[in-house]
């Protein structure tokens, strides 16, 4: 049995990374601040012995002896991340910091949730891992992608330096079950104005790009990157590559929710991506031909289902 600790275990991806680590029968220890996450994402685990959850800031030190470190805590929708960026930017780059210290003093693996974010707005599509990127280093997104890229250096450099086993994936849009419905992503944003018959707000003109990928097969990338041979630290895409315009994703939940919503538009916040697209062709060479499995129509219907149990 393996004791792994998950940061930012509470929130929407950790959540179901917790259960299906406790399901395959590991011991998990889940560190959350819950400022973005919330104690109904893992009521079901409470009850398992296994299962250990705390209140911590990742900014600050932690001591625990663990095999292996999944670190997500950090906020990741841009209205949550832009609510308090220097903080933002604390947990990005003091949490790796401290994750990366404990990984060391223990031994521990340690694997970092980073983000298609590093690749900014960008010039190469679609996006492979050998892409630098295209990030504005102080507009307000910045101290979300800063921070993220920040994080993979820390991470590369401990991994150099000190000999930590070290993991990094670069996560691109993913939704599902137990996202935070006001927290301001566009698949929970339309989802809950479908359901609620309200207008559906595309900004700027919806033609701009995102490629979603369903959560299961995001948690399935992330455990074989984590059993991975040693040589193979990332940068790794996980992402779906099938590409949406903001305008067919609004058009699709209207039709799957039956809504009678209308679409409005309003201005595109700064520095919004035009497009984006991971290349995975990296994952499906190194991770036994891991690829996503569950297209948009299907993982939107169970997401539609979790948004009308919570109404
Ligand atoms: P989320 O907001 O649901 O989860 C983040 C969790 O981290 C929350 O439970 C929050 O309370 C916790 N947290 C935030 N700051 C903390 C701190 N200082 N100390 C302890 N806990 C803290 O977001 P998510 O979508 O589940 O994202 C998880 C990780 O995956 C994040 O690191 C995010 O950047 C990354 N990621 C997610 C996506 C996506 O589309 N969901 C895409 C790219 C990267
Ligand atoms: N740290 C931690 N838990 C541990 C070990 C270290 O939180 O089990 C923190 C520690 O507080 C330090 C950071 O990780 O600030 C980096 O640790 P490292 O050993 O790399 O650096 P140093 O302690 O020399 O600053
Ligand atoms: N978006 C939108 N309406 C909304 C919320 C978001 O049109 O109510 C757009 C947003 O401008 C962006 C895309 O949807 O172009 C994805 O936004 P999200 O915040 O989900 O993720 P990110 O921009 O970080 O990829």
């Amino acid at each position: 049995m393996k004791k792994i600790l998950i940061t930012g275990g509470a929130g929407f991806v950790g959540s179901h990374l917790c259960e299906r680590l406790l399901n395959e029968g590991n011991e998990v220890l889940c560190l959350d601040n819950y400022f973005t996450g919330d104690k109904k994402n893992i009521l079901k685990l409470l009850d398992n012995p296994y299962f250990e959850m705390i209140r911590h800031d990742i900014t600050e030190p932690y001591y625990a002896e663990v095999d292996e470190i999944y670190n997500l805590a950090c906020p990741a929708s841009p209205f949550h991340y832009q609510f308090n960026p220097i903080k933002t930017m604390k947990t990005s780059v003091m949490g790796a910091i401290n994750m990366l210290g404990l990984a060391k003093r223990v031994g521990a693996k340690i694997l970092q949730a980073s983000t298609s974010e590093v690749y900014g707005d960008p010039a190469v599509h679609p996006q492979p891992e050998s892409y630098w990127g295209h990030v504005n280093p102080i507009g307000i997104r910045s101290c979300y992608d800063e921070g993220k890229r920040c994080a993979e250096t820390l991470f590369m450099d401990y991994h150099i330096q000190n000999k930590v086993a070290i993991k990094i994936v670069r996560i691109f849009n993913t939704y599902g079950p137990n996202m935070n419905p006001s927290d301001g992503r566009v698949v929970s944003n339309f989802i809950m104005q479908a359901l609620r018959g309200e207008n559906i707000t595309i900004f700027g003109d919806g033609l701009q790009t995102r490629s979603f990928q369903y959560v299961d097969d995001l948690v399935e990338g992330m455990i074989r990157v984590m059993a991975s041979d040693p040589s193979f630290l990332g940068p790794v895409n996980l992402g779906n590559p099938n590409e949406f315009t903001m305008l067919e994703l609004a058009q699709a939940i209207i039709r799957l929710t039956n809504s009678k919503s209308s679409i409005i538009y309003m201005p595109l916040p700064q520095d919004d991506p035009k497009q984006r697209q991971p290349d995975i062709s990296l994952a499906k060479e190194r991770l036994n031909g891991w690829k996503p499995y569950i297209e948009l129509e299907e993982g939107l219907g169970k997401t539609i289902s979790y948004f009308e149990s919570l109404l």
